[in-house]
This record gives structure tokens, C-alpha cells and sequence, in this order.
């Protein structure tokens, strides 16, 4: 069979062209395409056979369309297409290319004589290359190379196509599962604020459903008990994602409060709202961003009390310190004896006052910083510890009466005296706070094989139980009118605890409104 026989080859080239270029417009999956594209290419070159090898990620060829050309071959052909991709990247000769052919035109029928190759380009990059099969050998026209050149044109043309659809949709792919999955709330709003999507964390944060939630208002599922800065409403309204200047980027608005849940709850959150806009600047979506933000807002709120408390603390024990030394310095004033004594006993007591303070506070921080307590272990007597102690708060009180009660002999322990001696003063320090009234405190041990408690007793005002579950806890301070008139940072009992347990030991209280408190603290013998 010779082309030149056929007539009317121009008419049926163009007919094979509107065909190919049909089937790209009707967005045919690329594969039929390109069949198609070499169907019209083998028919018009008197071909026998031919095959469309396109270029992937990794630079390789790979076959994938044949016509005439057993799929057994593939792999071969296959094994040929990464040979000639190499040698093209390393911009060999045409001669190299050719005897790549050969082989390749080998593989597929010895009977073939010639091959005819085009490159698929799509804007200047190579996308693939296309081959027809000839059992003769003739002389290649330009005529030839123009009819196959505008075939590989349109499968250039559906190539990239399919790779910008493919690369689109894995975008689109991306973007949905970082929307779906991602850990913080997600919503896209139409331009009414209808809510168009709404994703699992934000499931989780507003209790509402996606499906509930969809359709419906932005409003009606975003409801403030709370709210700092202007709602996307009256932000809308105020021309806000109305970008005028198209060079211009619209600011995101950020709007923070304690949201109404669906189930009733709130739940302090902060949502950024990003305005999606078209070509024109006019506004498609809005994308909202919501982080629930209650821990941080917990966090902030105890780092603001911790800071008013522990200023308070400290001012108090400085002020008197500063008006008693001032007093007793007073160039114009005679102070007998037992008043200069007196004056001193109240600085020496609130510099203690001070030194456990800041001994508490130094505690904190370690604790903050290491998570857990170093101990520096010695053999410790804490009958003695407590003896000593005592001997200390007497002295700063008139209305209480100390009584020790130690079995004896008591173990002695291994233990870090320091940290000890810590826990001891903030207990006896508490048992003399809350029992304005005065009363006995009792301070004792017992022991068993393996445990040394000891125990600081008092009869003051006791605590409720919902109480006793959170006096354990960071900056916990009861809400009473005591404690508001009591000096206290809410963190004696925190760290008291944390010492006991880096020794192994627990901490725990029995007590009753009115009715006192004891404070057991049971340590390992060993
Ligand atoms: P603070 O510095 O406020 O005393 P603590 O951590 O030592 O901090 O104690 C936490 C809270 O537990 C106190 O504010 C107080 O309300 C309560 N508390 C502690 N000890 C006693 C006690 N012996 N009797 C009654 N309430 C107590």
C-alpha cells in the first residue's frame, strides 16, 4: 500500500484532526485519546503498527498507547524507552537515537522497516514521543513529518491537559484532607455565609454535626456568649473582603470570645476569617479557621493570678520589714528593750515568711522546667525536723497550742532534709492560717515495716470535699472570705505533693467543713 494512492489524504487528515481535537474538548480519559491520535497517525502515514511512549515524573519514557504492537512487548520496549530516556538527557547524538530506534523497531517485528518518531511538545517541554511503524522503506517527506507533526501537536495538547487535571486534582485531594483532617476547625462559608463545608475537628469543638451544620447560617452555628472584636457580619457590612485594589491582599479578620456550643457548653475559641476572592476581587468564599483556644485562655488566666498573687506576696512581708526597721531607726525616738525585741521578732518572721516564699517559688520553676524534683538524699529525722519547726511557729503565734505526738522511736529515713523540711513548713504554715480561731495543732508519726507517716493536724475551718479534690492542684486557693484575707500563693500544697512524690511517698487530707484538717504524708522506708 503507498499514501500517495490515497485521494483525498489532506481531507482526511483534517477530519482525523476535528476527531482528536473532539475528543480532547469532550474530556475523554487521555488513553482513548491518545489512541485515537495514533489510529489517525498510522492510517495517514501507511503505517503498520505505532506507539506513544510519554514522559513520567522521573524523566522516564514509558509506553502508553500501541496500535498493531503485542502488549508482551511492553516490558521490552519498556527496558529500550529508559535506555534512549538516558541518552537523551545526556544529549547524545542523533546517531545514538537512531540506533535506539532500531532496536526498538527490532523488538516489536523484524519484518518492520522503517520508523518515523515525533516529539509530543507542549510549550517547549517535551511530554512524550510518538512512532510509526512502516513494513517498507520509503523515502519520509515533509509531508510526512507535517501530518504527523499535527497529530503529536493535539496529543501534546491532551497530554498536558491530563497532567494539569491530574495535578489539580491531587491538589484538590491535598487541600481536602488537610480540610477534613486537620486538627483545627475548618468552614467554608459561601458569600451569604450559608456554610458550605465543616470539617471533623470542628465537629468536635461546637458539638454540631457537619451535616446539621451544612446549609445552614453562619450564625446560627457560630453563637457568641462572649466576643472580642467585630463579627464577620458587620465586618462584611462594614466592606470588609471588598478588595478594591487588585494588587492589594485582604486582611484576615480575627474575632475571639467563649462560643455557645450545640450541647449547651461554651468553649473559648478564636476564628480567622480569610476572604477568598476571583479574578475581579469579588468575594467567592470565606474561608474560617477555628482554634480552640480554652487551654491557652486557662493557662493566661493562671499566669495572671499567679502574677498578682505572688506581687502581693511578696509587697506584704517587704512593706512590714521596711515600716519596722524604719520605725526602730527613727533618729528622734528612744525605744526601750523589749519593744526593739519585739520590733525584730516581726522583721525575722516575715523575712522567713519571705525566704519560704521565694523558696516555693524557685520549686515552681525547677518543677516547671525538669518536670520532676532532684533530691538529695541524706538519713533524715523528721521527728526532729517537726520539733524544730514547731519551735519556729510558736513563736508567731499566741492563739494556737502545739502539741507533738511521735511514736517512739521513730524511723529515721532517707530522704532530702531541705525538701522535707519544706513540706512540714507549708503545712504547719497552712494549720496556723486556716484556723483563725485558734486551737490545738497536733503534729505526729507513726510507722509501719515499710511506710514513716507523719501527720500536722489542726482545728480550723476545714475543707469541703469538692475542695479537698483540688487544694492539690497549681495556684488552688479556696474562694472564702478567709482566703481572701489570707496571705497565700495556692502553691504549698502543689509542691508539697510533688516533693512527697519524688520521694515515693503520698500525700492525702481528711477534713470537714468546721470540723479541722489533718494532713497525712506517708513515705517509703526504704
Ligand atoms: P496557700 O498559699 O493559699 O495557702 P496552699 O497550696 O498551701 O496555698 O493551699 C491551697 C489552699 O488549700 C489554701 O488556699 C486553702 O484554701 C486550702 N487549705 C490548705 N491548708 C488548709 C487547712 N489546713 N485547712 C483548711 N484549708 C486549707
Amino acid at each position: 500500500m503507498n499514501k500517495l494512492m490515497l485521494p483525498d489524504f489532506q481531507i482526511r487528515q483534517r477530519d482525523f484532526l476535528l476527531e482528536i481535537s473532539r475528543a480532547i474538548t469532550a474530556q475523554l480519559d487521555l488513553s482513548e485519546v491518545l489512541k485515537r491520535v495514533l489510529h489517525a497517525s498510522v492510517i495517514m502515514l501507511a503505517g503498520r503498527s505505532g506507539l506513544i511512549a510519554l514522559r513520567a515524573e522521573d524523566d522516564i519514557f514509558y509506553v502508553r498507547a500501541l496500535i498493531n504492537i503485542p502488549t508482551e512487548t511492553v516490558p521490552k520496549l519498556n527496558e529500550h524507552f529508559f535506555e534512549l530516556s538516558q541518552a537523551l538527557s545526556q544529549k547524545n547524538t542523533i546517531e545514538n537515537f537512531n540506533q535506539h530506534l532500531r532496536s526498538i523497531t527490532q523488538v516489536i517485528d523484524a519484518n518492520l522497516q522503517q520508523a518515523i518518531a515525533m516529539p509530543l511538545i507542549f510549550a517547549g517541554v517535551p511530554l512524550g514521543i510518538m512512532i510509526v511503524f512502516r513494513s517498507y522503506q520509503t523515502h519520509v517527506d515533509g509531508n510526512d513529518m507535517q501530518i504527523l507533526q499535527s497529530f503529536a501537536d493535539q496529543a501534546a495538547i491532551a497530554v498536558h491537559n491530563a497532567q494539569m487535571y491530574e495535578r489539580i486534582e491531587t491538589e484538590r485531594k491535598k487541600l481536602a484532607a488537610i480540610l477534613q483532617y486537620g486538627a483545627d476547625g475548618m468552614m467554608i462559608l459561601e458569600p451569604d455565609l450559608t456554610i458550605g463545608r465543616f470539617n471533623r475537628a470542628l465537629e468536635r469543638i461546637t458539638a454540631w454535626k457537619a451535616d446539621e451544620a451544612i446549609g445552614l447560617l453562619h450564625d446560627e452555628v457560630i453563637q457568641w456568649k462572649k466576643r472580642d472584636g467585630v463579627d464577620i457580619q458587620t465586618a462584611l457590612a462594614n466592606g470588609w473582603g471588598s478588595k478594591i485594589s487588585p494588587t492589594e491582599d485582604e486582611n484576615p479578620l480575627y474575632v475571639e470570645g467563649e462560643l455557645l456550643r450545640h450541647d449547651g457548653l461554651t468553649i473559648s475559641v478564636g476564628i480567622t476569617y480569610a476572604p477568598l476572592l476571583n479574578a475581579e476581587g469579588k468575594l467567592t468564599n470565606v474561608i474560617a479557621h477555628i482554634r480552640d483556644i480554652t487551654n491557652f485562655k486557662r493557662a493566661q488566666e493562671m499566669q495572671n493570678t499567679f502574677i498578682s498573687v505572688i506581687s502581693h506576696e511578696l509587697k506584704t512581708p517587704v512593706a512590714i520589714i521596711k515600716g519596722y526597721a524604719a520605725t526602730l531607726s527613727r533618729p528622734d525616738a528612744r525605744w526601750d528593750k523589749k519593744t526593739i525585741q519585739e520590733n525584730l521578732g516581726v522583721i525575722e518572721e516575715e523575712a522567713d515568711r519571705l525566704n519560704a516564699l521565694i523558696q516555693n517559688l524557685l520549686t515552681a520553676s525547677k518543677l516547671q522546667a525538669q518536670g520532676e524534683l532532684s533530691l538529695t538524699k541524706t538519713e533524715v529525722l523528721i521527728d526532729e525536723l517537726a520539733e524544730l519547726a514547731v519551735e519556729r511557729f510558736k513563736s508567731q503565734t499566741d492563739k494556737h497550742k502545739f502539741k507533738l505526738k511521735f511514736q517512739s522511736p521513730y524511723p529515721m529515713i532517707y530522704a532530702d532534709e531541705t525538701r522535707l523540711r519544706q513540706v512540714i513548713d507549708n503545712l504547719l504554715s497552712n494549720a496556723v492560717k486556716y484556723s483563725p480561731d485558734g486551737g490545738i495543732i497536733e503534729v505526729g508519726g507513726y510507722a509501719t515495716a515499710t511506710t514513716a507517716t507523719f501527720y500536722v493536724r489542726d482545728m480550723g475551718v476545714g475543707l469541703s470535699e469538692e475542695d479537698q479534690r483540688h487544694i492539690f492542684d497549681r495556684f488552688y486557693r479556696v474562694d472564702s472570705k478567709l482566703s481572701s484575707k489570707t496571705q497565700g500563693s495556692g502553691l504549698g500544697l502543689y509542691l508539697s505533693k510533688a516533693i512527697v512524690q519524688a520521694h515515693g511517698g503520698t500525700i492525702e487530707v481528711k477534713s470537714a467543713p468546721n470540723r479541722g484538717s489533718t494532713f497525712f504524708v506517708h513515705l517509703p522506708r526504704v
